[in-house]
């Protein structure tokens, strides 16, 4: 009987390998790249026409390739990177398979122009599907520069099934920043149908990473610097100001090479728990370096996931990295990139002393139980006498996860007594309080349920009490340990001034206007200190074009930016006993229906409409 198996001719085989490493030309951008990272050029040039589809070169002045290995080099598995299965554990270099060149060449028109150091003489190669078509010597500088034309040239479906330039210009895109934000002592630079999208130079990894988000961003960025005995762990994260409506800048390297890992991600997504508007993403550039042995990297080429052995603790270092590094540095409003790392330093140990306690929290810490015991001592410092229906105040305005300077908040004297309006005026019973996700309090009257939204409530009861305290009695502030400098450009200084009155008012203590700065000695109670930065940028954003004169106008237009600023946010658990502080003081305000910004603060059910239910 005649056999039916037979091994495919090499062509064949060679394109089915091909599909897997070359998807479109971004694919071969990251290869090529790779490629002349592995060969030690410290400079790359990257030529792309047509998002890739008609040209894709890159000139590097790496180590080069003599005439029999630069012929290798698109053989199959021909690889000079690995020799035994367990250098795959100790991998140094980015590529290990022998199979991009080979892959690449199997679907396009390929040039190759290479030469050692040691040789007078070049390698000029040119391969065509897979076939080698010439072969001669060269004049060319030390170094590889090749180019590929015509990608999917012999597989027309493959080429049909390219999207757009822009669209393949935008991947091509994606992996030279990959690429380039790993190797920031390497130059590079992206030419894209004749203009030059990236100059980047050689650059320690700050000025990289604004080289590759662009200039405007040096003020954007913290620092995060964490090494343990699993991680070494570097990188930047952004303010949570500066957080996109996108997901665009989110960058995690292992081992330096470009992953995603939604586990990771979510660790780091946590860390900005509470800081971050609405439907903002946090930016970052996490690099992780671990033992190859920890991570299974002998992943499928155009994939990018990495296992780790340690996923859990991994996740934890990461997300009280970065949660320190925001306490630390958020408040500080300017970031210098040029600056030498041994400033650096001492900068970080002077503001680690302001915010010790900012990581390693007890998420279960319960306010009302520290405040049987050590907030009392804590408060014989504080200048006002805690009245007994606000002794929950600090804690419902308290955020447990910063500082314990959040203990030595002094409460306000002054109070309308909520209590007087249970049962009288509003007949709701607050104790039965419960919190429907992180979002609702729900709560009842005799006849009806009341669903508050929290962040709403807190947002209307702080408005009123600043409204008071700008207008009628200055608010108390609580003074810092060290006084916060806020760099502002021309424009906020100038609407600082215009409000500056006002913000005194509002229990900012301001000690220095400069030229481009500010120092605030104090801010208001209840406002954690790490958020103080955030709130005046935005504060100072929204009177940004248009500042009402002084007047109510203006007081009212402060007293709503600050009060939404400083509300609980969604998402934020809430105890039993701020439940009932919450319910208790909306209903104490003199508008507790509306927002401020005319938003419903809670809705009825009543138990009529239930019955209807129920029928
Ligand atoms: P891999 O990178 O997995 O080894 P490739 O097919 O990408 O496989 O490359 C095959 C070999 O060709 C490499 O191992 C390397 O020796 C050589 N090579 C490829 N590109 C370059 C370059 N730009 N400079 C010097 N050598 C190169
Ligand atoms: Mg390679």
């Amino acid at each position: 009987m005649s056999s039916i198996i037979h091994l495919l001719p090499d062509h064949v085989a060679n394109q089915i390998a091909a599909g897997e490493v070359v998807q479109r030309p971004a694919s071969v951008v990251k290869e090529l790249l790779e490629n002349a990272v592995d060969a030690q050029a410290t400079s790359i040039t990257l030529v792309v026409k047509d998002g890739g589809k008609s040209l894709i070169q890159v000139v590097d002045n790496g180590t080069g390739m003599g005439d029999t290995d630069a012929r290798l080099s698109f053989e199959r598995h021909a690889t000079s990177k690995i020799n035994t299965a367990e250098d795959l554990f100790r991998l140094q270099t980015k590529g290990f398979r022998g199979e991009a060149l080979a892959s690449i060449a199997a679907v396009a028109h390929v040039e190759m122009k290479t030469k050692l150091e040691t040789d007078d003489i070049g390698t000029h190669l040119i391969v065509e599907g897979s076939a080698i078509v010439q072969q001669e010597p060269c004049v060319t500088p030390v170094g590889t520069s090749i180019a590929v034309k015509n990608l999917f040239f012999n597989i027309p479906a493959r080429r049909n099934f390219l999207k757009s330039t822009t669209v393949e210009q935008k991947h091509v895109i994606d992996e030279f920043q990959r690429v380039a934000l790993v190797h920031p002592s390497i130059a590079f630079k992206l030419i894209h149908n004749g203009s030059e999208l990236f100059q980047l130079p050689s650059s320690n990894l700050r000025q990289r990473v604004v080289g590759v988000m662009g200039s405007k961003t040096n003020q954007k960025w913290v620092p995060v610097n964490e090494e343990t005995d699993l991680i070494k762990l570097t990188g930047f994260v952004g303010k949570p100001e500066f957080a996109k409506k996108s997901r665009g800048e989110q960058f995690f390297f292992v081992n330096d090479r470009f992953i995603k890992h939604p586990y990771l991600h979510h660790a780091v997504s946590n860390a900005f728990e509470g800081l971050l508007k609405d439907k903002a993403y946090p930016s970052y550039f996490l690099y992780l370096q671990v033992d190859p042995k920890s991570i299974d990297i002998n992943i499928h080429p155009t994939k990018t996931e990495v296992k780790f052995d340690n996923e859990h603790a991994i996740y934890s270092i990461l997300r009280s990295s970065v949660k320190h590094s925001l306490g630390q540095f958020s408040v500080a409003p300017v970031l210098d990139f040029n600056k030498d790392s041994s400033m650096e330093l001492e900068y970080t140990k002077h503001k680690s002393k302001a915010k010790l306690p900012s990581i390693d929290v007890d998420r279960n810490f319960n306010p009302f139980e520290a405040e049987k015991d050590s907030t009392f001592s804590k408060k014989k410092h504080s200048h006002s006498i805690p009245s007994k229906t606000n002794s929950h105040w600090e804690a419902l305005y308290t955020e447990k996860e910063f500082d314990e300077n959040i203990l030595n908040i002094e409460v306000e004297s002054e109070t309308v007594s909520p209590q007087l309006f249970q049962s009288k005026d509003f007949g709701y019973d607050s104790s039965g309080t419960f919190q429907l996700q992180r979002k609702y309090i729900i709560t009842s009257t005799k006849s009806e349920m009341i669903i508050i939204d929290q962040h709403r409530a807190h947002f209307r009861i702080l408005y009123e009490e600043l409204l008071k305290n700008i207008t009628a009695q200055p608010a108390l502030s609580q003074q810092l340990l060290f006084p916060l400098k806020l760099q502002l450009d021309t424009n906020e200084l100038r609407v600082f001034k215009i409000l500056k009155a006002s913000l005194s008012n509002a229990g900012f203590s301001i000690s220095e206007v400069g030229e481009d700065f500010v120092t605030i000695n104090g801010i208001p109670n209840r406002l954690p200190e790490s958020e103080t930065s955030i709130l005046l940028d935005q504060l100072l954003s929204d009177f940004d074009n248009d500042i009402p004169d002084s007047g109510f106008e203006q007081t009212d237009r402060l007293a709503k930016s600050l009060a939404k600023g400083m509300a609980i946010k969604n998402g934020t658990l809430l105890q039993k006993e701020e439940q009932t502080e919450l319910v208790n003081l909306l209903f104490s305000c003199k508008e507790p229906m509306l927002t401020p910004l005319n938003r419903l603060v809670f809705v009825k059910q009543s138990a009529a409409d239930f019955d209807k239910k129920f029928m």
